[in-house]
C-alpha cells in the first residue's frame, strides 16, 4: 500500500493515461479532471506514440492559433497566397456543423484525426447552438474560428475540391491553388466519392492552406485507407476500434454548464444503482412501428442478454426483494412513452430475479431542434450520461448512440430496425466495435480503379451491423 504508487494512479485516472495535460485550469472545466470520478478507467491504453502526436499537436495549436502572426496573416488575409506564404508550416482545417449534434461529434472526432496527420490546425466554427457545449480542448489557445474569418457567412466565391480536381487534371500545375478550399464530404453531396481517400487527392490538398470541411460523417476510417497515413495510424492506433474512444476522450468536455447537468442527473439517479443500463431510443420514422412494438423489441433484447429481469407477471416469487442489487435503466428519446411505460412496468410489479429496477429519462423532447442551444445541452448531457453505463442498447443508425458507445468504450446491443407490430427476431445485435459507423463511405478503389468492398483490403473495417453498406474499424 505504497501511498505514493496510489497517488501516480490517481494521476493516471485523473488524466487519462496521458490523453490529457494537468496544464488546464481545473475551475474554468470542471468535467476534464472530474469525468474519471464518474466514469470507469478504460482497459484500452492511448499508445505512447498517439500521446506525442497529441503534445506535437497542441504545440502546433498554440503557434498556429487564432491571431497568432500566422493565423493573420494566412486566415484574415482572404486574398491570393503568394508562394512563400504557402510555404509557412501553419496550415488550417475549418470544421463546420451540420446536422444533429452525434453527426457533429462525428465529424469533428475525424477532422481533428485529420488535422493531426496533415500538421493542420483545426478551428471550429460553432455558432451560439454550440457555444456552451464543451470547453476548450487545447491547452493555452483556442479551437474556435474567430468571427472575423473572411468567410465566416458566405462561402459562395470558395473554389471547392471537386473544381480544383478538374482544373488539376487539365493542368497540372500547383498556381492553380486557391488559399482556401471547400471541402464537401457530406454524405448527401454527389462527389462523395472524390478520391479524398486516395494519395492523389491528399496530394493536391495538402498544398492548400485553408481547408473549410463541411461534412455529417464519421469519416476516419477513409483516412485508414490512404496509403501516406496508414504507417502513422498504425502507430497511433495499434488497437484500431479505439479511435474515437481516445480521441474523443481527448477533444469533448463537457462545458461547466453541461457538467452542472450530468454530474446533477448522476447523483441523483444513477449514482447509487449497482448498475447502470443505458437504453438509447431513437425512432427515425414514428410511423414505422408502434411505440408498443419498440418497447416489446427491448424487452426481447434486455431479457433475451440478461441486461434486465422480467416481471413477475403471476407474482410467484416469494423470496424477499434484492434491497441491495438494484438496477437503473436510463432512457435517452425523443418521446416521454418509454421512459413512462417502462418506468410504471417495474414499479408495479416484481421482478422475476427479486431486483429492483428503476427507470429515469432525462427529458423528452418530441422533436430534434439541432439549432437550439438549450436543446443540444439536453443531447451533450444525455450522451454523456449513456456514456457512464456499464451497458448499452442503442438505436440502429443513430449517431448519437455511437458517441455515447465510444466514448464510454462500450460495445452495445443495438436494436434491429422494426417494422408495424412484429418484433424483430433477433430483437437485436451485439456490435462488433466501439467503433462509430461511417455510414457512406467511399466505393471506389483507388488502386483497382474500379468499385470496391474495402472490408477485402482491409481486415480492421468490416461492414456494421446496422447499416450494411458502412464501415466500421475493428
Ligand atoms: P442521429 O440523427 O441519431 O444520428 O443523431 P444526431 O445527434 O446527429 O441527431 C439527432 C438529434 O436529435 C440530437 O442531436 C438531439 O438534438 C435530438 N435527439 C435525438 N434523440 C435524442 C434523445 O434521446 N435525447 C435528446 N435530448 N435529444 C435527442
Amino acid at each position: 500500500n505504497d501511498p505514493s504508487l496510489s497517488a501516480t494512479s490517481v494521476a493516471n485516472d485523473k488524466l487519462l493515461d496521458g490523453l490529457l495535460v494537468s496544464t488546464f485550469d481545473e475551475t474554468s472545466c470542471l468535467s476534464r479532471y472530474r469525468s474519471y470520478l464518474y466514469r470507469k478507467a478504460s482497459p484500452h491504453k492511448p499508445s505512447k506514440y498517439l500521446i506525442s502526436r497529441l503534445r506535437n499537436y497542441e504545440h502546433l495549436h498554440t503557434n498556429c492559433g487564432p491571431h497568432t502572426k500566422s493565423y493573420n496573416k494566412i486566415v484574415t488575409k482572404g486574398t491570393e497566397v503568394s508562394k512563400n506564404d504557402a510555404a509557412t508550416k501553419c496550415k488550417y482545417l475549418v470544421w463546420t456543423a451540420s446536422n444533429g449534434l452525434g453527426n457533429r461529434m462525428v465529424t469533428l472526432a475525424s477532422a481533428f484525426l485529420y488535422a493531426i496527420l496533415t500538421n493542420r490546425v483545426l478551428l471550429v466554427r460553432f455558432g451560439f447552438d454550440m457555444f456552451g457545449l464543451f470547453c476548450e480542448p487545447f491547452p493555452n489557445s483556442s479551437w474556435l474560428l474567430p468571427r472575423s474569418f473572411p468567410y465566416w457567412k458566405d462561402q459562395k466565391h470558395i473554389e471547392t475540391y471537386e473544381s480544383v480536381l478538374m482544373k488539376n487534371k487539365a493542368n497540372s500545375s500547383q498556381e492553380l491553388l486557391p488559399p482556401f478550399l471547400i471541402l464537401n464530404l457530406q454524405h448527401s453531396h454527389d462527389g462523395h466519392n472524390n478520391f479524398f481517400h486516395c494519395d492523389r487527392g491528399q496530394d493536391l490538398l495538402q498544398k492548400v492552406p485553408t481547408l473549410i470541411l463541411s461534412s455529417d460523417q464519421y469519416f476516419a476510417p477513409s483516412l485508414f485507407m490512404i496509403q501516406s497515413f496508414r504507417q502513422d495510424l498504425s502507430k497511433m492506433f495499434p488497437e484500431k476500434d479505439t479511435v474515437f474512444h481516445h480521441l474523443g476522450r481527448y477533444l469533448f468536455h463537457p462545458s461547466n454548464e453541461a457538467w452542472k447537468l450530468i454530474s446533477k442527473s448522476y447523483e441523483a439517479h444513477l449514482a447509487k444503482a449497482n448498475e447502470r443500463i443505458g437504453l438509447q431510443i431513437r425512432v427515425f420514422n414514428t410511423h414505422r412501428a408502434p411505440h408498443q412494438t419498440i418497447i416489446n423489441e427491448i424487452l426481447a433484447c434486455t431479457i433475451q442478454h440478461k441486461l434486465l429481469p422480467e416481471v413477475d407477471m403471476q407474482k410467484l416469487a416469494t423470496s424477499p426483494l434484492k434491497k441491495q442489487t438494484s438496477k437503473v435503466v436510463i432512457v435517452a428519446s425523443l418521446y416521454s412513452e418509454y421512459g413512462e411505460k417502462l418506468g410504471t412496468m417495474y414499479v408495479t410489479n416484481t421482478t422475476v430475479t427479486r431486483e429492483v429496477i428503476r427507470v429515469y429519462q432525462p427529458s423528452h423532447e418530441e422533436r430534434q431542434k439541432s439549432n437550439s442551444d438549450k436543446h443540444n445541452i439536453k443531447a451533450w448531457t444525455e450522451i454523456y450520461l449513456l456514456s457512464l453505463c456499464d451497458a448499452l442498447i442503442t438505436s440502429p443508425k443513430s449517431t448519437f448512440g455511437y458517441v455515447a458507445q465510444s466514448l464510454g468504450g462500450l460495445k452495445p446491443w443495438i436494436l434491429q430496425r422494426a417494422y408495424g407490430e412484429t418484433i424483430p427476431d433477433p430483437p437485436c445485435q451485439r456490435a462488433m466495435s466501439m467503433e462509430p459507423c461511417f455510414h457512406y463511405p467511399p466505393k471506389y478503389g483507388c488502386k483497382a480503379n474500379s468499385t470496391v468492398d474495402f472490408t477485402s483490403l482491409f481486415h480492421h473495417m468490416k461492414h456494421c451491423e446496422d447499416v450494411a453498406n458502412g464501415l466500421r474499424l475493428i
